[in-house]
């Protein structure tokens, strides 16, 4: 069924919530369902998390979930209908509940008279509306100058891109939804609004602390986050290029030499990364996607990125079925003609924890090109073996084969991998004969076929990777 190596991530909402709609949207090609608690009450997402565990188990499929919480996200509160702000007026805003005008508005942001200085910059409705602070009373209420004006309405997003914000990454409200999210034991848990490090290390954290395998994606939205990147990749399970955001927060043009880097970094750390927003915005409305965005879509995959994410395409849009159709062609077509994508062979450093590990999967991957190769297959339970492959973006097929189930999901987030339940462990010689059996009937190879095997021998000792073999298909 599917060859594509690049996954998609697809926002679920009021247009896909359905049994009916999800299965279309899955058998259309959507590898993660993304949950956003941004909008979305529990007592539905119960009924959406049913709907898409039912369809991994009609159609022998495994679609992982993404439960992306909002984070310090900032509003404003109710507006008056058709509010203008001209360019060069004052503007106050209050942590005090208003209904907002064009004098004064609400915003959700307990703290900001404290933490605001004169100088910094306000932008509103995705940097439509963009202000300077003049000064503030240190208690309720920040003075601003409306610098671009324009139409303001309830409960638009406000980005503060130069202030430092006192706000805890995790909120009250995203506590409450991440207990949602473990109880459900969804695969994949995104903070919104990352700053640093430390905020994907305190979410770990509370995960482990209720004994759950749940993994975390930082989202890159905020300059902080930029400039603790490379801090921020090494404790991160995944990260998300939040375009969205980010391109309000720091200059617009930085974003797509960012994207890049981002990316790259990613790949040379193995963890996965998303790129996200707007990639197929025109088909919210439209029943084909602009040139621009198919552009946009092919050039994330040129760039390395593990998977691309639909947000209103998908969730609130007229078109869910085509935008993934659409995607589908786009990524096949790049996956087919653009080599560079492939062998991004990294020589693992000696003495490093898991160098015998990580020497495996280099020379499983460059072995796999030098022989033309049709699979790799590895056996993990935490799946570092397939992280670590994956990572290298080997022609070869990824074949993972694990006893933990958990991971099967967890896994569809990752560049080419595929997943198989397995749970038998006799010796290495067995189970390799046994899984080599079970995908030439599964059709997933066929006789004569090179494929190659990694484990760990002895086998019953469930240590390490530590061996490659390669062999036909008989
Ligand atoms: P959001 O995140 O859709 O939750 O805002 C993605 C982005 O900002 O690009
Ligand atoms: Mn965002």
């Amino acid at each position: 069924m599917m060859d594509r190596k690049t996954k998609i991530v697809a926002t679920l909402g009021p247009a896909s919530n359905s049994y009916e709609q999800i299965r279309r949207l899955v058998e259309a090609g959507v590898n993660v369902c993304r949950l956003n608690f941004s909008h979305g009450k529990h007592e539905n997402l119960v009924n959406v998390i049913e709907n898409i565990r039912k369809i991994n188990d009609d159609l022998g499929v495994h679609t992982a979930i993404l439960g992306d919480l909002q984070g310090p996200k900032i509003r404003v509160g109710e507006m008056e209908q058709d509010t203008v702000l001209e360019d060069g007026q004052e503007f106050i805003l209050t942590n005090t509940e208003c209904i907002g005008n064009s004098e004064r508005a609400y915003i959700s942001y307990q703290e900001i008279a404290k933490d605001v200085k004169p100088g910094e910059n306000i932008l509103m409705d995705d940097g439509k509306l963009q202000m300077e602070v003049v000064s503030t009373n240190y208690s309720d209420q920040v003075v601003l100058k409306v610098i671009h004006g324009g139409v303001l309405s309830s409960k638009k997003g406000v980005n503060l891109p130069n202030t430092k914000i006192s706000q805890p990454c995790l909120t009250e409200k995203d506590l409450v939804d991440l207990d949602f999210c473990l109880e459900h034991n969804l695969d994949w848990i995104g903070l919104s609004f990352v700053r640093s490090a430390r905020d994907i290390i305190e979410l770990k954290h509370i995960i482990s602390s209720k004994n759950k395998a749940s993994r975390v994606v930082a989202k890159i939205e905020k300059p902080e986050a930029v400039a603790e990147l490379s801090d921020i990749i090494k404790v991160t399970d995944a990260v998300m290029v939040a375009r969205g955001d980010l391109g309000v927060e720091i200059p617009m043009q930085d974003v797509p030499i960012l994207q890049k880097e981002i990316v790259h970094k990613c790949q040379i750390n193995a963890k996965p990364v998303i790129i996200a927003t707007q990639m197929m915005e025109s088909m919210i409305e439209n029943i084909a996607p602009t040139r621009a965005e198919v552009t946009d879509v092919a050039n994330a995959v040129m760039d390395g990125a593990d998977a691309v994410m639909l947000s209103g395409e998908t969730s609130v849009g007229a078109h869910p079925v085509e935008v993934i159709e659409a995607m589908c062609k786009i990524i096949n077509k790049v996956e087919k003609d653009y080599g560079q994508l492939y062998e991004q062979e990294r020589v693992p450093e000696k003495n490093q924890e898991r160098f015998i590990t990580d020497s495996i999967c280099f020379n499983a991957c460059r072995l796999s090109s030098r022989v033309d190769a049709k699979a790799i297959v590895t056996m993990t339970h935490s799946g570092y073996t397939g992280f670590k492959i994956s990572s290298q973006r080997p022609r070869a097929k990824i074949f993972v084969f694990s006893g933990n189930k958990r991971l099967l999901t967890t896994m569809s987030l990752v560049w080419g991998v595929k997943t198989f339940y397995y749970d038998k462990m006799v010796s290495t010689d067995h189970t390799i004969a046994d899984i080599k059996y079970l995908l030439k009937k599964q059709n997933f190879v066929k006789e004569g076929d090179l494929i190659i095997n990694t484990a760990s021998m002895p086998i019953e000792e469930k240590g390490n990777t530590n061996m490659l073999k390669l062999s036909y298909i008989e």
